[in-house]
């Protein structure tokens, strides 16, 4: 794998291409950011004909794998009768009644496009329904780019001040959000204590902090979450757009038995397609008939819906998520021996079908998990196997055994090279 053809194709886009990438972090992918021409199953293609065995697949949303039939038939059927209209249309119920029915005590959504989106509209719902202004978020979890969310990214980023993540940012734009640590019941507990003096609308959580490190929350602290923001009239809102439809059917609401007020969903919902959706309390979300404005002139189209539909019928077949859970555990057992063997460079951490790597010694964060990884996913990119530069291993129903097989000798491979061993 030489890897030539994606080095050129960098370089040349660059020059049209701000950053020449389409999306920030891709462009920490080592050695280069890899070009795809054509994507199936568990593999992708790159610009010169040569085969990966991919773990981003795509940062998520591809839990049924690259090109899935059922979907892309599904959209390509709607895709000729119509695009977009603008006006209501079947597809906008049968997905919408779709989800709810995946979702455990879902009772209404919202449709919009990115989860970035999403989060905003989620936020604005709870405003209106508190009356409330302000949002607990907890240190390093990611909601999307947006100004209001984007803050607190490091690991001491905690307190009533945020710390905004990128250049750029309004100062004024993160003033309503309070920052709390993942799984600190009693940090919560004093927080929302005071909740109606603190103006506390929300609380936004990853429940297992997809983008920073995959950790299982306690039980405790969720079920300390779920009463408190009851008692003092906060609304809970589940950020799953990496968790849902992946870690179980219904998400995290599902795994760990908590129903939040409102959750939001995105990448895995429409299998590959672009589409989220807020999903919840009706007595909240139905007050877009009561002054809080959603709107999106792409918002539930049909193409996208009919992957929503289609990707829904997939994750209701019986035996779609013990089989991620089975191919997570194989993957995550023989990956964990082949590093374990090999000097101890770190370990894995996982849930369901989503796995973390964790170096030793180092912290993991949303912009990298610091340089022993960059450069493992470096040598294994160039050895055929294609992982995210933030050490997020997404696996899918494509995966087979043979793929972990070959993913677990290519690690014990390239772990014994002279620039990676650590002793
Ligand atoms: N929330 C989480 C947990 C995410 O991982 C992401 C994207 N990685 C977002 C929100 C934003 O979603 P999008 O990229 O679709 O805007």
């Amino acid at each position: 794998m030489a890897i030539d053809s994606s080095r050129d194709a960098y370089e040349r886009t660059r020059l049209s291409l701000a950053g020449g990438v389409s999306s920030g972090l891709r462009r920490t992918m080592r050695p280069v950011p890899l070009f795809a021409e054509r994507a199936a199953g568990a593999h992708i293609w790159d610009l010169d004909g040569d085969r990966y065995i991919d773990y981003v697949m795509a940062w998520g949303p591809l839990v049924h794998g690259h090109s899935e039939p059922h979907i892309i038939d599904a959209v390509r059927r709607v895709m000729t009768s119509m695009q977009v209209v603008g006006m209501g249309h079947r597809l906008e119920y049968e997905a919408a009644e779709a989800v709810l029915e995946s979702v455990p005590q879902a009772q209404r959504l919202v449709w919009a496009n990115t989860g970035t989106e999403a989060i905003q509209v989620a936020l604005r719902f709870a405003r209106a329904a508190t009356g409330r202004h302000r949002v607990v978020k907890f240190t390093k979890a990611y909601h999307g780019w947006q100004d209001s969310v984007y803050a607190s990214i490091d690991e001491e980023d905690v307190g009533e001040t945020a710390v905004p993540a990128s250049r750029g940012q309004s100062p004024n734009a993160h003033t309503d959000l309070i920052v709390s640590q993942f799984n600190d019941v009693e940090a919560i507990r004093a927080l929302l204590r005071d909740a109606e003096e603190r103006q506390i609308a929300a609380v936004l959580i990853d429940p297992i902090m997809s983008n920073a490190g995959v950790h299982e929350p306690t039980v405790q602290f969720l079920q300390t979450l779920r009463e408190l923001c009851s008692r003092h009239g906060v609304v809970l809102i589940f950020d799953e757009v990496i968790t849902g439809f992946r870690i179980a059917r219904g998400g995290a609401a599902e795994r760990f038995g908590i129903t939040p007020d409102l959750s939001v969903f995105g990448k895995a919902i429409a299998g590959g397609f672009t589409q989220s959706a807020v999903v919840g309390r009706a007595d909240i979300l139905d007050l877009v008939e009561d002054g809080v404005m959603h709107a999106g002139t792409f918002n539930g189209n049909p193409v996208a819906l009919a992957a929503v539909k289609a990707s829904m019928e997939l994750s209701a077949k019986p035996g779609m998520y013990s089989t991620l859970e089975e191919l997570g555990a194989s993957f995550e057992d023989e990956v964990t021996s082949a590093l374990a063997s090999n000097g101890g460079v770190g370990t894995l951490r996982r849930v369901g079908s989503l796995l973390q790597f964790v170096p030793s010694g180092e912290i993991t964060s949303l912009h990298g998990t610091g340089g022993i990884w960059s450069e493992i996913s470096g040598a294994m990119l160039e050895a055929g196997i294609a992982f995210t530069p933030s050490g997020k291993i997404f696996l899918s129903t494509a995966h087979t055994p043979d793929d972990i097989a070959e993913t677990a000798e290519t690690f014990e491979r390239v772990l014994k090279q002279e620039s990676i061993r650590v002793s």
